[in-house]
């Protein structure tokens, strides 16, 4: 038997944890946990279950209360006790019995959701105080004694999504403003007038999943601070390390790019030295290791650690990724027309933003994505964006930026640009 305590699992991994039961005759599965988000595994696995609820007939008025907070639940919380929720007389949770939602999933998969609303323990009378400490606390705790996403969760045994998107769909097409298609020869004839272009590349996870690919972007930026993202690419699958560092190399060549910033972590080491290999100059690759807010630097520079070993650079995530929506947002970083890449868009609504997550007693923001969603490109983007800036010692002001969101044209009546 498999046993998983889950909520906080990545849910790419759970293929291959359920592997250690490949030898087993029974493959018997048990997820257990208390459910965080809406997007967690908790929350996939109680979809693909049965979804049983713990259903109680009132003595009073022959209600059949069902425990779960779109049902009864939040009203059956009553001072003295777990009530009906129509006249309000006290139940006996043990009276109750499990219905499924979905009886057809019967014989597959069941799911128990298990509020502590039910359990006499917590609604009971302390054997040996005799009090209802544990109600008081449920009770407190649904009258506002506790942050709502932590009853739902703790509570009630629910998800609840605190979570909150980073960009709207409104937002990158707002951000559409080039003139030209995401095609990659119009791209190439619009390199010229930018006073640098890199390339960002987030290589795949090696399909997991299925939904990471190695995504690819070209960037140009621009005297006035603007960063236009020229060209953006995912890589199929099918492609060998070698066929992808090929096909980098030769985008990156034409594009005239300076600097080739990707992600170290994972397999991009092997990528590296692939590149490195067929002569890309190390001197303008820049690795980059996402890591979770703290102090200080957005940035950090890691020199070689001994002969042979690389150089790379850590960035700070959620602060990063966070300036680059602000960016997009605020008509900093632009995009080609809509629908010319219509199709990777959804990368860039797959940001949510988690502020809950604590550890070691302190709150830590943290950028995630959304299930089943892929966000490559927007780190494609963000590396390519975060060397050229590092490189330049000088990160974008948004308020001299803000509200811009202006054409070329638009641009150029503003601030007229010599012609060369
Ligand atoms: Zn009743």
């Amino acid at each position: 038997m498999g046993v998983h305590n889950c909520q906080d699992l990545n849910i790419d991994f759970f293929d291959i944890i359920d592997e250690v039961l490949s030898a087993s005759p029974y493959k018997f599965r048990l997820y257990a946990g208390t459910p965080k988000t809406l997007d967690g595994p908790l929350e996939k696995y109680w979809d693909l279950s049965n979804q049983c609820e713990w259903c109680i007939r009132c003595e009073g008025c022959n209600h059949w209360n069902i425990c779960a907070a779109k049902q009864d639940l939040l009203k059956m919380i009553q001072k003295a006790g777990p009530s009906c929720s129509k006249c309000g007389k006290l139940l006996d949770p043990r009276t109750g019995l499990w219905v499924p939602g979905y009886p057809e999933r019967d014989t597959e998969f069941w799911g128990l959701h298990q509020p502590q609303v039910i359990f006499p323990m917590h609604y009971a009378p302390n054997p040996i105080t005799g009090d209802r400490e544990s109600w008081a606390e449920i009770y407190k705790a649904a009258n506002g004694g506790m942050e709502t996403y932590k009853f739902w969760n703790e509570k009630l045994g629910e998800s609840f999504d605190v979570r909150s998107v980073l960009l709207s769909r409104a937002d990158i097409k707002n951000a559409c403003v080039l003139v030209h298609e995401n095609d990659l020869n119009q791209a190439i004839k619009r390199k010229k007038g930018y006073v640098q272009t890199v390339m960002g590349v987030d290589w795949g996870g090696g399909g997991i999943s299925g939904i990471s690919l190695t995504g690819i972007s070209v960037l140009g930026f621009r005297h006035d601070g603007l960063v236009d993202v020229l060209f953006m690419d995912k890589l199929g699958e099918t492609l060998d390390p070698l066929q992808e560092a090929t096909l980098i190399m030769n985008l990156y060549r034409r594009f005239q790019c300076v600097i080739l910033a990707h992600d170290a972590g994972g397999s991009g080491g092997v990528r590296e030295t692939f590149l490195i290999q067929m002569g890309f100059n190390p001197n303008r690759l820049f690795p980059a290791s996402y890591i979770n807010t703290g102090p200080g630097k957005l940035v950090r520079y890691h020199p070689p650690e001994q002969t042979g070993s690389r150089h790379f650079y850590t960035v700070d995530k959620p602060r990063s990724l966070v300036l680059l929506c602000q960016l997009i947002k605020n008509g900093g970083v632009r995009f080609p027309k809509y629908d010319s890449w219509k199709r990777y868009s959804d990368d860039f609504l797959a940001l949510v933003e988690d502020k809950r997550h604590v550890s070691r007693g302190a709150d830590v923001y943290i950028i995630d994505r959304k299930r089943g969603m892929s966000d490559d490109l927007v780190h494609s983007v963000n590396f390519a964006a975060l060397a050229y800036w590092h490189s330049h010692g000088k990160y974008p002001d948004i308020p001299t930026i803000t509200g811009a969101r202006l054409t070329d044209e638009q641009l150029a009546r503003l601030h007229p640009v010599p012609k060369r």
